[in-house]
C-alpha cells in the first residue's frame, strides 16, 4: 500500500546485453571532452575543468527504436559517445577508486537541438531544452564492466546512412572516465543507476527524418536508430 497520490511514474531503464534491465536514476553529460570537438565548437581545448549538463532519466531511447524528430528545431545534431553506467556511487570519489564504481558501458547518442543550444549560449540561458528533450538519449545495450577491459582506448565511430560522420578513439578523451567520475562526484553525490555520457568527438552534424544512425564503440557495443 503506497502513499503516492498518483500512480508512480515508469522507471526508466536500459536493457543489459546479458539480460535484465539497468534502472536509470540520473543522466549526466560531459561537455567538450575531445579536443577536436572543442575546436569545432569554437573553443580552446586546453584542459579547463570538465563541465556537465543533465538529461532527464526518461530521455533514454532503447531497443533500437525509432527516434521521433523533436519539435521546435531545424538543426538536430548527433553526438556519438561512450556511456558509463554506475553500479555504486559516493561523494569525492578518488580517481583510483572511480572505475570500481562502474557497472557497465554502452554506446550512446547525445542528441542536440543545436539551434536552440546556440541561442541559449548567446543569451546566457540554460541548455536544458537543447539537450534534455524526449528521446534525446538513444543508448545501446549495456555491457557489464566485468566483461570488458577498462575502456581507455578503442575506436568510437558514427555512420549516418552508411557514411562515416564521426570517428575517433577513446584515448583522445581530455578527461578520462576515472577523472570524470572523480570530478563529478565532487559536484554532486553519485548513486547506483547514474549514467554519464562522456563527451563526443569531432564531426557533429545535422540529421533529418529518414536518416539511419549507426554507431559503435570498439569492444563495448553498438547503437542504431532511425529518425522519423
Ligand atoms: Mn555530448
Amino acid at each position: 500500500m503506497s502513499d503516492f497520490v498518483i500512480p508512480t511514474p515508469v522507471q526508466a531503464a536500459v536493457p543489459v546485453a546479458s539480460g535484465g534491465l539497468f534502472p536509470v536514476r540520473r543522466i549526466f553529460c560531459v561537455g567538450r571532452n575531445y579536443a577536436a570537438h572543442a575546436r569545432e565548437m569554437g573553443h580552446d581545448p586546453d584542459r579547463e575543468a570538465p563541465f556537465f549538463f543533465c538529461k532527464p532519466a526518461d530521455s533514454v531511447l532503447t531497443g533500437g527504436r525509432d527516434m521521433p524528430y523533436p519539435t521546435m528545431t531545424q538543426d538536430l545534431h548527433h553526438e556519438m559517445e561512450l556511456v558509463v553506467a554506475l553500479g555504486a556511487g559516493g561523494s569525492d570519489i578518488p580517481e583510483a577508486e572511480a572505475l570500481a564504481k562502474v557497472w557497465g558501458y554502452a554506446a550512446g547518442l547525445d542528441m542536440t537541438r543545436r539551434d536552440l543550444q546556440n541561442e541559449a549560449k548567446k543569451a546566457g540561458r540554460p541548455w536544458d531544452m537543447a539537450k534534455g528533450f524526449d528521446d534525446s538519449a538513444p543508448i545501446g545495450l549495456l555491457v557489464p564492466a566485468s566483461a570488458l577491459p577498462n575502456p581507455t582506448k578503442g575506436k568510437i565511430e558514427l555512420k549516418v546512412n552508411g557514411v562515416v560522420r564521426q570517428t575517433s578513439d577513446l584515448s583522445m578523451l581530455i578527461w578520462s572516465i576515472a577523472e570524470t567520475i572523480s570530478y563529478l562526484s565532487g559536484l554532486v553525490k553519485l548513486e547506483a543507476g547514474d549514467l554519464i555520457y562522456s563527451g563526443t568527438p569531432e564531426g557533429v552534424a545535422a540529421v533529418k527524418r529518414g536518416d539511419i544512425m549507426e554507431g559503435f564503440v570498439e569492444g563495448v557495443g553498438t547503437i542504431s536508430t532511425k529518425i522519423v
